[in-house]
């Protein structure tokens, strides 16, 4: 392909063997490492053979850090503001990165999250009111719910504001493609649901590619699962049609170019 390695940016590591600090790598703000595993936990390989360790991605130190230090950056801002204010800057830092560090395996650094921002608040609260007693501060800021414990939420107008929980986001293992399954076999099924199951493929398109069970509406090949995907109006928009469910196609995008060419003639 036409790709060399750099040398300086390069390192050979082994990721179950310590070998000083360097055992696994970092990779964009995640952890690859593996650790030994008993015969209950261990990996496989291909023909059923246990391995003898199993392999962990993980949110790495560094993003953790940088994360505390954003939230920590948020409070301090925040000192002089109101509960709710505090809680709407902190909610969309906690679920973005949550969110981004779903699909491996997280609970534990969540956990520790949440411990710590737990303490940076009750530090907040603290400095807000230094006559009061723990209980007072705790009453005021944090309420206890049934099953969930104590939650860091403001009662506002419309209604009660609750703090996101790093570990309340679901952890949500990438399931990987079938090896005996192609995109060109006669079972769109699979297909059409593994991508209306993806996160970023909205409702509409959804329910399109099961209504063209899993073929593009142009070309009739089926989409494969990197395609860019285009809703097209059947009668464009220009020439009076609507905007309704009836009146949409998906198409591949290249197949959506030659239409729309098409359609201007
Ligand atoms: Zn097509």
């Amino acid at each position: 392909m036409g790709l060399t390695l750099h040398p300086s940016k390069t390192r050979i590591t082994h990721t179950l063997h310590p070998q000083g600090e360097t055992d696994g790598f970092d990779f964009p703000g995640f952890t690859v490492r593996q650790f030994p595993a008993g015969k209950y936990h261990t990996a496989h390989n291909a023909y059923g053979t246990p391995l003898g360790f199993k392999t962990l991605i993980q949110p790495s130190p560094t993003s953790i850090k940088r994360h505390q230090e954003k939230l920590k950056q948020i409070i301090e801002r925040h000192q002089a503001a109101t509960q709710s204010q505090l809680i709407a800057a902190l909610n969309p830092v906690i679920i973005g990165w949550s969110n981004y560090f779903s699909t491996v395996v997280s609970s534990q650094a969540y956990q520790g999250l949440d411990h710590w921002l737990y303490l940076q608040l009750k530090d907040w609260a603290t400095h807000r009111h230094p006559r009061k007693s723990q209980r007072w501060i705790t009453n005021k800021y944090w309420l206890l719910h049934r099953g969930e414990g104590w939650t860091f939420a403001a009662v506002t107008p419309d209604g009660i504001q609750r703090l996101a929980v790093h570990n309340r986001t679901a952890i949500k293992r990438h399931i990987k493609v079938q090896g005996n399954r192609s995109p060109f076999d006669a079972d769109c099924l699979y297909w059409s649901t593994r991508m209306g199951r993806h996160p970023q493929i909205g409702q509409q398109v959804a329910s399109l590619l099961k209504g063209q069970r899993g073929k593009c509406a142009h070309c009739q090949l089926f989409f494969k699962d990197r395609d860019l995907l285009e809703i097209d109006h059947i009668i464009p928009r220009a020439q009076g049609g609507k905007d309704e469910f009836t009146n949409l196609q998906l198409f591949h995008r290249h197949c959506h170019d030659v239409k729309s060419a098409n359609d201007g003639r």
